[in-house]
C-alpha cells in the first residue's frame, strides 16, 4: 500500500527533529531511509507506526488518513532492534500473538503461522523457545511475527545492527527476498550505505530532520545531489 507523509513535523520539547517532511513510499517498494545517527530516521518510522503523535502534517495509508489513529488501529508490522521476542513463549506462540490479540480462530491462526513460517524458513523451529535459536533465526521469527497479519507496511529499524558480519550478509538478502515474495511495502531505516544500496528499490537520504535526495541506488551513487550526500555514500566528487 502507498504511504504518504505530508508536511510531517515532529518536535521534542522546543527542538524540531523533523521539519515539514514530504515523503511518498510507493506501493510494493522497499524504501531505505539512510542517514547519520540522530538525523531523525527512527522518529520518522515511529510516526508511520503511530508510536509518536506528530506536531503537524498528515499521514496517509492509501486513501486513509491515519494521522490521529493510535498504533493498534494501523495495520503495521515492525521489526525494531529493541523489539524482542517474548522469551517465555514458543516460536509458534510468538508469531501467533498478533493474531490472538485480534481474536482470530485457532484454525486460522494455525494456517497463517505455518504459512509465514514456511516463507521465512523457520518451519522446523516452531516448538522452540527464543533462547534456543541463533541470532539469525530470532530475526526470522521477528520478521514472521511482523508479517503474519499481512500489514499495510513493514517497518524495519536497523534490523541487522545486532548481527555479526556473516549473518548480516545472509539476512540482508533474506529480508529482501521475503519483501519481494510478499510484495509488501517496506521502509528500511539504516545508517549503513551498503545495506541501503543492496536492499532497496529507492533510497531517501536524510540530513538533520529533512530528506535531501530520493533516488534509486544506481542514480544516487552516480549522481549525488550535493557534497553531503556524496560524502555520506563514500563517493566524494
Ligand atoms: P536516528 O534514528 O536517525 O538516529 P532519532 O530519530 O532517534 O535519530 O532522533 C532524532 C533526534 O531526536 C535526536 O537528536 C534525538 O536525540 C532526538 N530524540 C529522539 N527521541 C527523543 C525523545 N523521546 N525525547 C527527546 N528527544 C528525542
Ligand atoms: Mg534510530
Amino acid at each position: 500500500m502507498r504511504i504518504l507523509l505530508e508536511g510531517f513535523t515532529k518536535r521534542f520539547d522546543k527542538v524540531t527533529v523533523v521539519d515539514n517532511m514530504n515523503l511518498e513510499i510507493r506501493d510494493g517498494e522497499m524504501l531505505a531511509l539512510l542517514g547519520p545517527s540522530g538525523c531523525g530516521k527512527s522518529t520518522t518510522l515511529f510516526a508511520i507506526c503511530g508510536i509518536h503523535r506528530i506536531d503537524s502534517g498528515r499521514i496517509l495509508f492509501g486513501e486513509r488518513d491515519v494521522t490521529n489513529l493510535p498504533s493498534q488501529k494501523r495495520n503495521v508490522g515492525v521489526v525494531f532492534q529493541s523489539y524482542a521476542l517474548y522469551p517465555h513463549m514458543s516460536v509458534f506462540e510468538n508469531i501467533a500473538f498478533p493474531l490472538k490479540v485480534r481474536k482470530f480462530e485457532a484454525a486460522d491462526i494455525d494456517r497463517e503461522v505455518r504459512a509465514i513460517a514456511d516463507l521465512t524458513h523457520i518451519g522446523p523451529l516452531l516448538e522452540r523457545k527464543p533462547a534456543q535459536l541463533s541470532g539469525g533465526q530470532q530475526q526470522r521469527v521477528a520478521l514472521a511475527r511482523a508479517l503474519v497479519r499481512k500489514p499495510d507496511v513493514l517497518l524495519l529499524d536497523e534490523p541487522l545492527a545486532n548481527l555479526d558480519a556473516k549473518l548480516r550478509l545472509e539476512m540482508r538478502s533474506e529480508i529482501r527476498r521475503i519483501q519481494l515474495e510478499t510484495g509488501i511495502t517496506a521502509v528500511l531505516v539504516t545508517h549503513d550505505q551498503v545495506e541501503a544500496m543492496s536492499m532497496s528499490d529507492r533510497i531517501a537520504i536524510m540530513g538533520q530532520g529533512e530528506i535531501l535526495q530520493i533516488a534509486t541506488p544506481d542514480e544516487m551513487y552516480h549522481r549525488p545531489c550535493n557534497t553531503f550526500v556524496a560524502g555520506f555514500l563514500g563517493n566524494p566528487p
